[in-house]
């Protein structure tokens, strides 16, 4: 049996695709805000899987819940009813106060779904004439990895060489209300973009420029597209980002934290108005809102319904913040974010992205830079004031 770090590192790279350039580090279990790596040593988790960790990893009732349904019931298709389905639709649109919930798994299908859908809302509610649908997305964006998605990401790594691509799609500035405005035709069906950008390195657009994107939406009946996958689920400190703004979406997707880390659970969220549009086959899964998935689904959704971790979010966050702009000046150029949400550019005459990762890793704690000079820090939820403390030192020893 091989047990030692590297041999791990090894079996990865022999035998899996090289999609990922991976922190060397291999993690064997996992409580709470900590990882246990096969060697013993002890990590704090700052990057939460993306945000799919915002409850930590192992949350008792999460684990209770999917223990259960397990003994019960796995998989039905949605050939059959279940006695899971119908209850997490409706208590996910009752948290949320929309009306309609369609069920999928991963992040990348419930912002395909949403596409889906504005285009067909769009030629059979809106009269775009066929095949002439845009959608307008933002420079910096990152939605998934299919083909699709990928389509209108401005990532070279991302993009280049899966053509042909997919069109319909318009880019324009994140955060431009003006020129958001502009780029609306009649063939309008959807303005599609994350309220804070994850990926591009958690960037927050101007204030108003969500009211204005609604004002521009709503002038020309368009849909508001939201993808709140890393955003959402009291990442920010409220249920969704776009909460802080005072401003509803038309449709919502929702993925990583609605699986609670253990599961893959994604839905798109919205209207019966525009979710409607889908009939009978026209849509589908496999194992979209299945019943493992549809009971860790609710047990989110009670999780949620407390607002404790909206609240722990807001206050630890605003002290993740105030420590971190502690930093800026001595080593740190730029902190950006919201709750326990924080894009950290590294000062351009220090250490990159990865060395400092590498440094942190050093030091106890994990994360990953994303860019060069950017990292990202999101700790679950259930992080303690004193293991922000913590992440703050070794941070600060990794830069030195
Ligand atoms: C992670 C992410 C996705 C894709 O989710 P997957 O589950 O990886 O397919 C889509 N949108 C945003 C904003 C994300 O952060």
């Amino acid at each position: 049996m091989t047990t030692s770090a590297s041999a791990f590192i090894k079996l990865d790279e022999e035998w899996g695709a090289h999609n990922y350039h991976p922190l060397p580090v291999v993690i064997s279990e996992a409580d709470g805000a900590s990882v246990t790596d096969v060697e013993g040593n002890r990590y704090l988790d700052f990057l939460s899987g993306y945000s799919a960790l915002n409850f930590g990893h192992r949350h008792p009732a999460l684990i209770r819940a999917a223990h259960e349904q397990l003994d019960r019931l796995t998989l039905t298709s949605r050939a059959f009813h279940n006695d899971q389905f119908g209850l997490f639709c409706r208590e996910l649109a009752q948290l949320t106060g929309t009306e309609m919930v369609l069920t999928m798994n991963t992040g990348a299908e419930a912002v395909e779904s949403a596409i889906k859908v504005a285009r067909k809302w769009a030629y059979e509610v809106k009269g775009v004439p066929a095949d002439r649908a845009e959608i307008i997305v933002a420079a910096g964006n990152f939605h998934g990895r299919t083909t699709t998605i990928i389509s209108f990401s401005d990532d070279a790594v991302a993009h280049d060489n899966y053509g042909p691509y997919t069109p319909g799609f318009i880019t324009v500035p994140f955060g431009d209300a003006d020129a958001l405005r502009d780029a609306i035709t009649s063939n309008t069906a959807a303005v599609l973009m994350e309220p804070i950008q994850g990926e591009a390195g958690v960037i927050v657009p101007p204030a108003g420029f969500w009211a204005a994107a609604r004002a521009a939406c709503d002038d020309n009946n368009v849909l508001l597209i939201a993808d709140e996958i890393q955003s959402g689920l009291a990442r920010t400190g409220k249920l969704f980002a776009l909460d802080h703004e005072g401003v509803r979406a038309d449709l919502y997707t929702l993925g990583k934290a609605l699986g609670g880390g253990i599961i893959p659970v994604s839905a798109v969220i919205g209207r019966e108005s525009v979710l409607g549009v889908l009939k009978p086959g026209q849509h589908g899964s496999t194992f979209g809102g299945y019943p493992v998935a549809c009971a860790v689904g609710r047990k989110v959704v009670e999780l949620l319904e407390t607002g404790e971790f909206q609240q722990r979010s807001t206050e630890l966050g605003s002290y993740l913040h105030e420590r971190l702009n502690e930093l800026v000046g001595h080593g740190v150029a730029e902190v950006r974010g919201r709750g326990l949400w924080a894009g950290v550019d590294l000062d351009p005459a220090g250490k990159s992205g990865r060395e400092v990762s590498m440094g942190l890793r050093d030091n106890g704690v994990l994360c990953k830079e994303t860019h060069e000079r950017t990292l990202r820090f999101a700790p679950p939820l259930v992080i303690t004031r004193d293991e922000i403390d913590q992440a703050i030192e070794a941070l600060v020893k990794s830069m030195g």
